[in-house]
């Protein structure tokens, strides 16, 4: 017998299956889906079996390992492979990497062996261990030469090694012999026959370490190994109100319930705090009773915490999925999963992949969510893989959101999505009251401050009552760049054509994409005065300002730069729920979801920024973050928002002071005009290489081959927004289509492809 491979490596000359032959001894144990270990070149790697055959015209080696028990790859995840396979431009590996769990793969090493112990050099005698044993690292590869000519003269041997990047994690353990025959056993606590006991179970018995090395040598204790969960810590304790659904609540509930056994998507719109995340629970439980399985997705980190707590007070068997866990958590979470050992899966974007037998709904909480969508390696939209999950299961969708995106909102009035409104908070609290503050009269009144006199006021109201504040600046890092107030001269990165990155702590610039880095000088280099300075504002400057206005004030940040260790966010949102600070600033992270009793004001600064994005869904973005972030006041009390900013007549603004419809009837009118999503879908193409001419030069001959096709309106080529990465010109070209065929595109890629450019398509992506 034979099976076809997709071995994991990402180049596109070997972007194919490969033929093995199967070992006798291992025919009864091999699947399709299965990850075995097989020779590849000089290397030996990790592949997956995607078919077997009983005959093969190539020239086969044999597999050398086989890896699973059960298939990693089970029929699901083979139709979303296809799928992806069909949509994107992207290399076999590169989507089996993507659909599973990363701690499945493999790190690759070497071994040096001696295999003439009195010809190896002095100087690298000390690497080797007793046994003869190098184990290569990263940092010594630049001796790879050395060693190879060392092992043409038969002196060492180079071997490949490998290991599961993750793996159950192993503890020692006892188990109780009872045939032994030690007298003095009744001096112990006692131990259950055949049971398995750890050190830490037999300590809380009452056994000392010694006690343990008494018993050991007498035979009642055998040592042996068990395998132990890391478990998911949280801070938060498991205690959740119980509600009654409210009328709406009921009927959202029950409409989904009648539907369990048919594939239909669901769009559940309701404010914030209108109670979605109840009804989610209320369904859930109906999902359980049925002995099925839940899948929720939540689109960032912070929001798995909340939803953790709730829907673990209320059900004991839930797993837990995101990039923040350790790889050992992640691969225990991962293991759970598979042998059936959950009800409810919460997880982020990449946990729609998670392999779930007896699946009975899906739910995406926050669908307008542009986290959703994976922008970088293999493209995907996670509401999509939802989706067809769904229909492969035959099961329901919900999409819940109190600001759906237009195209769901569209699908929802069209017909196509089941439509679900919840329309009051459960006890009728009021909406926040929500006013703009206009900061060009505030400059007029000669207030240079960052904060309108307004806002401020409304801040120092809320220290005197000991409510609390949120602030929302949706911009990263302390003065994004330096400019020298003499000639204007803003230092740029030399190979990426960006402005570098101030930062203040180590006095240096720095490039985002590239990492280039030097010094910070305040001589400009161009004109030679002393006037650099920093400039903008970045959300440390804003937290300075804050502290400054605001000296008793007890403020905390949150944004990328502080939640990157692990449980950081569960902390920093467990502590501000606790009212440790009286001020969370942050960026669009503090905007979704939380809930926090004690805000009853929410100010923005500089609103209309993320207006300046060049993108056709600026405005939506816009709309969607102040409404949400406006969702964050007054929950459980009357609340205030502040919104601040210098252009603040654009639609996307104005319709927070209205409502969704008023939003979403303007948003439509305009993607109708300038026909974008939903009315005929818009993708990219990015060209990348070292010429800037000859990089155009394909990008617009791509241009020319896109033109051919039937109805497809094919703009620019325009240069990127970032317009050189590691000294590669970037352009894009971008398509409005309604329908197309991707085989289509890929063909006409590859006909433009050479060895100096990069070319990758980005369907149904504004990669901006
Ligand atoms: P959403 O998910 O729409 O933002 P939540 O489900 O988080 O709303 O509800 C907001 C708050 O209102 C929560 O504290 C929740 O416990 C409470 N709540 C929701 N539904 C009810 C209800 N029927 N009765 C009482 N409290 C409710
Ligand atoms: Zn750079």
């Amino acid at each position: 017998m034979y099976a076809k491979v997709i071995v994991d490596i990402k180049h596109e000359q070997v972007n194919q299956a490969f033929d093995y032959h199967i070992p006798d001894d291992m025919i009864n144990d091999l699947e399709v889906g299965m990850r075995v270990i097989v020779p590849f070149g000089a290397q030996t790697r990790m592949g997956y079996v995607i078919e077997m055959m009983e005959d093969s015209s190539e020239e086969t080696k044999d597999i050398m390992h086989l890896l699973d028990l059960t298939p990693t790859v089970n029929d699901e995840l083979f139709m979303i492979i296809n799928d992806l396979l069909k949509s994107t431009d992207s290399l076999y590996s590169e989507v089996f990497e993507c659909v599973i769990p990363s701690e499945l793969g493999m790190d690759y090493d070497k071994e040096i062996v001696i295999k003439d112990k009195n010809l190896v050099p002095d100087s690298m005698k000390i690497y080797f261990n007793d046994k003869g044993i190098w184990h290569l690292k990263k940092s010594d590869y630049d001796m790879l030469p050395k060693l190879r000519r060392l092992r043409e003269k038969q002196v060492v041997d180079i071997k490949n090694i490998y290991a599961q990047k993750s793996k159950e994690k192993k503890v020692v353990a006892y188990l109780y012999h009872e045939n032994h025959q030690y007298q003095r056993v009744d001096q112990y606590p006692s131990l259950e026959k055949d049971k398995t006991y750890t050190k830490k179970d037999l300590e809380t018995l009452g056994f000392t370490t010694g006690h343990i090395q008494t018993l050991k040598k007498h035979d009642v204790l055998r040592q042996t190994t068990i395998t132990e969960k890391r478990e998911i810590k949280h801070v938060f304790d498991l205690k959740d109100k119980i509600v009654s659904l409210t009328s709406e609540q009921k009927i959202a509930s029950q409409s989904i319930q009648d539907a369990l056994d048919s594939n239909q998507t669901f769009l559940l719109h309701g404010v914030t705090g209108s109670g979605k995340t109840e009804v989610y629970l209320d369904v859930m439980e109906k999902v359980i009773i049925n002995h099925k399985k839940c899948l929720i997705l939540v689109p960032e980190i912070t929001l798995v915490s909340p939803m953790a707590k709730r829907i673990k007070s209320r059900f004991n068997r839930v797993a837990i999925y995101h990039s923040a866990l350790s790889k050992g958590e992640r691969f225990d979470q991962y293991q759970m999963i598979l042998n059936n050992e959950i009800d409810v899966v919460i997880a982020t974007r990449s946990g729609v992949f998670m392999p779930m037998n007896d699946l009975g709904i899906i739910m995406i909480d926050e669908e307008h969510d542009p986290s959703y969508i994976q922008k970088e390696g293999v493209i995907y939209d996670a509401r999509q893989i939802a989706s067809l999950r769904a229909k492969y299961h035959h099961i329901p969708l919900v999409l819940g959101s109190a600001t759906p995106s237009i195209e769901s909102m569209y699908h929802a009035k069209n017909g196509m999505y089941h439509y679900l409104e919840l329309k009051h908070r459960p006890f009728n609290l009021k909406q926040p009251s929500i006013k703009l503050v206009d900061m060009k009269s505030e400059l007029k009144q000669k207030n240079t401050s960052i904060f309108s006199n307004e806002l401020k006021e409304a801040i120092h109201n809320r220290l005197s009552k000991k409510e609390q504040t949120m602030i929302l600046f949706n911009r990263k890092g302390y003065a994004p760049f330096v400019l020298c107030r003499h000639c204007g001269d803003v230092p740029k990165c030399p190979d990426c054509d960006i402005s570098l990155t101030y930062y203040k702590d180590k006095e240096v610039l720095k490039c985002h994409y590239c990492g280039y880095e030097k010094p910070f000088l305040k001589t400009c280099e161009a004109c030679h005065q002393p006037t650099v300075k920093e400039v903008g504002v970045g959300i440390e400057y804003v937290e300075q300002q804050l502290k400054k206005t605001f000296p008793t004030a007890r403020i905390m940040r949150m944004d990328r730069n502080v939640t990157t260790t692990k449980g950081a966010h569960e902390k920093l949102w467990h502590s501000f729920l606790h009212e440790d600070a009286d001020i969370l600033l942050g960026t669009q992270m503090i905007a979704k979801g939380l809930d926090f009793p004690k805000v009853t004001l929410v100010g923005v600064l500089m609103a209309d920024l993320s207006l300046k994005v060049p993108s056709y869904t600026a405005s939506e973005q816009t709309y969607m973050l102040l409404s949400q972030i406006s969702g964050r006041s007054g929950r459980h009390m009357p609340g205030d928002v502040i919104i601040q900013g210098y252009q603040l007549d654009h639609y996307a603004i104005q319709s927070v002071l209205k409502d969704y419809d008023a939003f979403y009837k303007e948003a439509l009118y305009e993607r109708k005009l300038l026909r974008y999503e939903p009315f005929m879908h818009v993708s990219q193409f990015l060209i990348e290489g070292r010429e800037y001419l000859k990089t155009y030069q394909v990008a617009f001959q791509l241009k020319k081959k896109l033109n051919l096709l039937d109805d497809v309106l094919v703009l620019g080529p325009s240069q990127a927004l970032v317009k050189k990465i590691k000294d590669r010109f970037r352009f894009v070209v971008t398509i409005k289509y309604k329908t197309l065929d991707a085989l289509d595109i890929k063909n006409m890629m590859n006909d433009l492809k050479s060895q100096n450019i990069y070319m990758k398509y980005y369907p149904n992506l504004d990669m901006m």
